[in-house]
């Protein structure tokens, strides 16, 4: 399989054959992001030869001997078949529609049991395509699509340059709920900054609460040093939240969220785990959280954060 630099997935997507047809961020502005560093480039678009070899890989892989003695030991008659795919790069869905197309159809052609395609959007590439191509886009199988869109804080998403404001994050999720495409959006606790954690959630959840997303994945902001907000903060322009700031936040945002939706905090950035369906668990989730913020360290939650190389 050709695969670029760190590759970057959700959680949920563990068992999705990952193929690569883009590497790196068209965007590659937002002031914390250091994800695609690692990478020569800023984007880059795999030769459809690549992503045709790799499917051919994918598809020879159900009669690998390794691939059957592996299943055959688990107690199945021959390894699974791909069900979903997941395209590699931080936003694939910025590629034109006939790509996507294109690419959705070699899918299928090789491997005709793959029922869905996800991958990494920008809430700004759905802007980018027409109502009737992202109708297109869902019965190709184009479905639960990832969107960092982050949070619905207007001042937090113009100073880290994301590059849009709070209502695309609303006008376009209405017009995947129109096409059937659903999503999942990651939010990042501590974008707000110092004094503004809970400010930052209301107002995100004000935003979710007019969209519809499966899941709302949340993780925690860690500033590292090659990260361009990181000289904002030495040059005294920005000062980060503490972590008892950033658990409050995130208690904060599922107080205020009334729509049906999960609630995750996976990564590794996250000083809890936090799992539930909302508003079912709502109570529950809070009460943890405040639990949490009355007695946590806010040293000892520091600690873990300074140590955190890496995502
Ligand atoms: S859009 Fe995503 S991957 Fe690209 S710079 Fe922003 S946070 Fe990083």
């Amino acid at each position: 399989m050709h695969y670029t630099g760190t590759i970057w997935r959700p959680p949920y997507e563990a068992f999705s054959l990952l193929l690569e047809v883009t590497a790196g961020c068209t965007h590659h502005k937002c002031k914390f992001c250091t994800l695609y560093h690692d990478l020569p480039f800023r984007f880059r678009m795999s030769p459809m030869e690549d992503v045709e070899s790799d499917l051919l890989e994918a598809q020879l892989w159900s009669t690998d001997p390794i691939a059957m003695l592996s299943a055959r030991l688990q107690g199945r008659p021959r390894p699974d078949h791909v069900r979903r795919v997941f395209l590699v790069g931080a936003n694939p869905f910025v590629l034109k529609f006939q790509r996507l197309k294109t690419i959705a159809d070699r899918i299928h052609q090789y491997l005709p049991a793959v029922e869905s395609i996800g991958c990494f959007a920008r809430i700004t590439d759905v802007a980018l395509k027409s109502d009737r191509e992202l109708e297109a886009l869902h019965l190709l199988g184009y479905d639960r699509i990832t969107i960092g869109v982050e949070t619905g804080d207007d001042a937090a998403l113009a100073f880290m340059n994301k590059g849009y404001p709070a209502q695309t994050i609303i006008d376009q999720a209405e017009r995947l709920d129109a096409a059937k495409i659903a999503y999942h959006f990651f939010y990042l606790a501590g974008i707000s900054g110092a004094g503004r954690g809970v400010e930052g959630a209301r107002k995100s959840a004000e935003v979710f609460n007019r969209t519809h997303p499966q899941t709302i994945g949340s993780s925690m902001l860690t500033v590292f040093p090659e990260s361009e907000l990181y000289q904002e903060i030495q040059r005294g322009n920005w000062r980060e939240e503490s972590e008892i700031e950033k658990l409050e936040e995130l208690k904060t945002l599922i107080e205020h969220l009334t729509i049906e939706t999960k609630i995750v905090t996976d990564g590794a950035s996250n000083l809890v785990q936090v799992r539930g369906n909302l508003p079912a668990d709502k109570e529950k989730l809070t009460g943890h959280l405040k639990h949490l913020i009355e007695t946590a360290d806010e040293a000892d939650l520091r600690e873990y954060r300074v140590h955190l190389r890496h995502l």
